[in-house]
């Protein structure tokens, strides 16, 4: 069974589509790590397309911020703003549907799901020291999570992590990664709607545990009528801004 893993999609439809139309016929089950929402121009239109996917989806801290489960105090000005701005946009069966999403970690289908850190859904894992916790404490091998908008991630075996760079190259679609059992992964498929690794291009994973393959794809879209439509609804420029640069 190969499992279609989306994270960080905040609200941009146009680089949904293009991570759906390449990842068309290659998938049977898929997952969300949060973060739906926020952010983008298009929340109504991005949830519409995971509740018809049926993706088992967490939820993630703009998703949190936007339906009044956690104050915005620790949000910046401008993602305070975004924050307000899809609020006041999302239709009242998707704002329900985004408040009644479960906390990770969540096992499905043979992994585990989680937003941030293992322990903290909140929390970054940028670092070895952040992501020993969820590499020890997992209750799978593999464990997928989002949150830093950073594709790539961590393994562990006999007391040894290693980072994995795991980046696709400009001209090509996909890396993989070879699962290695019973090596321990700690994995980020990237960020769909506001990647910030240095690459602009939406980002997602394939997994396909029977196989012992993760694929890390990356995928080119119009990003410029995204931004169009994000001044059109005078979101703040440093967000139109950032989704060229990949930063
Ligand atoms: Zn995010």
């Amino acid at each position: 069974m190969r499992i279609l893993v989306l994270s960080d999609l905040h609200s941009n439809a146009s680089a949904l589509d293009a991570v759906l139309d390449a990842a068309k016929d290659r998938w049977d089950i898929s997952v969300c790590l949060g973060d739906v929402v926020g952010y983008g121009p298009d929340p109504n239109e991005v949830t519409a397309r995971l509740r018809k996917l049926a993706t088992h989806t967490i939820r993630g801290n703009h998703d949190k911020a936007v339906t009044g489960l956690m104050p915005t105090d620790d949000f910046n000005p401008v993602a305070k703003s975004a924050v307000d701005w899809t609020r006041a946009q999302l239709k009242p069966e998707h704002l329900a549907w985004l408040s009644a999403l479960p906390p990770g970690p969540l096992a499905r289908d043979g992994v585990v799901l989680v937003h941030g850190a293992f322990q903290d859904e909140d929390e970054y894992v940028f670092t070895p020291a952040q992501a020993l916790d969820g590499l020890l404490d997992s209750t799978a091998p593999v464990t997928f999570f989002g949150h830093t908008h950073h594709q790539g991630g961590f393994s562990y075996q006999d007391a040894q992590l290693e980072v994995l760079q795991i980046h696709p190259r400009p001209s090509e679609s996909f890396a993989a990664l070879r699962i290695e059992l019973p090596r321990r992964y700690l994995l980020n498929p990237g960020s769909i709607g506001q990647p910030r690794d240095g690459d602009p291009r939406a980002a997602f994973a394939i997994a396909d545990l029977e196989h012992q393959v993760i694929e890390f794809w990356r995928v080119p879209y119009d990003i410029s009528v995204v931004q169009q439509r994000m001044r059109a609804a005078h979101l703040p420029e440093p967000l139109v801004q950032r989704l060229l640069l990949g930063r």
